[in-house]
């Protein structure tokens, strides 16, 4: 089985590294090359363009940054539909919209192509140790193919349905981690505007069932050890909130916390933290308040 992989950032580069750690054969492609040329060096094929790489693999995955680039790369002129190899299976693992995943899954299918969506959850760090979750949305005929190489990856599939429905999962995934950035945050400052002291504060929160494992497994090791690279972008962040706050005007579902986070993330990237880490909220929530920064 020969894989291709698209989109090398944060994610995608961890997740095809651990393909090549399982021996598999893996043929890279990213408008930066310089993420395709490390992978090389560990046994990547490079694909000059996405054209190429697709005349080569039995499945593509792509991860790249949102539904732009997706419908770019799968479906432009020189794009995977373009020039897939008969019979092979293409897998979308970026967080995007519905209307985008289900015009992906038109088209494909249309086309005699088998689609499916895996978008991943879990941290940046899961996916360096290959410790990544898939919500899967492919026909179940196809899952004796498909999970074999997303194990290579990762550690736990939920099959979702059919093709689709790993995107509608995300989206509500994602709507509940990023409102706990915001509901972290909120927590975080008061508490130190109440005079407390945050180690304490912390071990209690992270103990009870205000728990939570963005505050428990991430705030600790990104903005309260005052480190503020990205795991996790906030303007991919507010994209992510984006789609679900859209979704749920769509559907005429009121979403008032969802709401107000990515209001909260808006005014955060314009307060300049684009660039930085989701749990910046903290930092920013902190500045809003006058409040010093919080570090464990
Ligand atoms: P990233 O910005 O680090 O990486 C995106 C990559 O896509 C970059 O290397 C970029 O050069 C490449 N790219 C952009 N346009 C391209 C094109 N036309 N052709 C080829 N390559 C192109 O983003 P990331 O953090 O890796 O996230 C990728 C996706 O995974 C996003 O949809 C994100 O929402 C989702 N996601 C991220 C995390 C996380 O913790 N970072 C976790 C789960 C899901």
């Amino acid at each position: 089985m020969d894989i291709g992989f698209i989109g090398l950032g944060r994610m995608g580069f961890a997740l095809a590294r651990s393909l090549l750690k399982h021996q598999q054969r893996v043929t890279v492609f990213d408008i930066n090359t310089g993420a395709a040329q490390q992978l090389a060096a560990e046994g990547a094929v490079i694909a000059p363009d996405v054209a190429s790489l697709c005349r080569s693999v039995d499945i593509v995955f792509t991860m790249l940054p949102g539904p732009k680039q997706v419908k770019q790369v799968a479906l432009g002129e020189n794009g995977i539909l373009r020039n897939l190899r008969a019979g092979a299976i293409y897998i979308d693992m970026s967080t995007i919209d519905v209307d985008t995943v289900d015009l992906l899954n038109d088209a494909f299918t249309q086309a005699g192509f088998v689609f499916g969506d895996a978008p991943v959850g879990r941290l940046a760090m899961h996916a360096d140790r290959s410790e990544s979750l898939f919500m899967l949305g492919i026909d179940a005929r196809h899952l004796p193919t498909v999970e074999p190489v997303l194990y290579r990856m990762g550690t736990t599939i939920h099959h979702c349905g059919h093709a689709g429905s790993g995107t509608r999962t995300k989206i509500i995934n994602n709507m509940m981690v990023l409102c706990y950035c915001q509901i972290n945050s909120e927590a975080l400052v008061l508490a130190r505007s109440l005079g407390l002291d945050t180690a304490k504060t912390f071990d209690v929160l992270v103990n009870t069932t205000a728990s939570n494992g963005q505050l428990k497994e991430k705030w600790p090791k990104k903005v309260l050890a005052g480190d503020l690279s990205p795991g996790f972008d906030l303007a991919l962040g507010y994209k992510d909130i984006s789609l679900a706050s859209s979704a749920g005007a769509s559907t005429q579902v009121a979403l008032p916390v969802c709401d107000t986070a990515k209001n909260v993330f808006r005014m955060a990237l314009a307060a300049g933290k684009a660039g930085q880490d989701t749990s910046c909220l903290t930092d920013y929530w902190a500045e809003v308040n006058g409040v010093e920064k919080i570090r464990l």
